[in-house]
């Protein structure tokens, strides 16, 4: 399972079932358990950025974007670090470094 932090979102990501689903931040974990969960078809993300998208059709098509909550982040400030509650990915560290 892999979960990914944007600034207002959690995403949970099920590889081997090929599904994710977005919780609001902050959100009881338990929570993911009866929240929708919507099939994807492809995971990507762009290199030296925070951006990731997930294809929500097979010809992929229909794609749905969002970026990664990194910590400092400069588009929510400080109020989102407290609830980091996974570290930075390998790449959104890279992309820290970088700016
Ligand atoms: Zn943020």
């Amino acid at each position: 399972m892999e979960q990914i932090e944007t600034c207002n979102s959690i995403w949970l990501l099920d590889p081997a079932l090929m599904q994710f689903c977005r919780m609001p931040k902050g959100a009881d974990p338990a929570y993911a358990v009866s929240a929708r969960w919507q099939p994807y078809f492809r995971f990507e993300e762009e290199t030296g950025t925070e951006v990731f998208r997930v294809a929500l059709d097979e010809a992929r098509t229909r794609w749905l974007s969002s970026r990664r909550h990194v910590d400092p982040c400069a588009r929510c400030g400080e109020e989102c670090t407290r609830q980091v509650v996974m570290p930075p990915p390998p790449c959104a560290v890279v992309g820290d470094l970088l700016q």
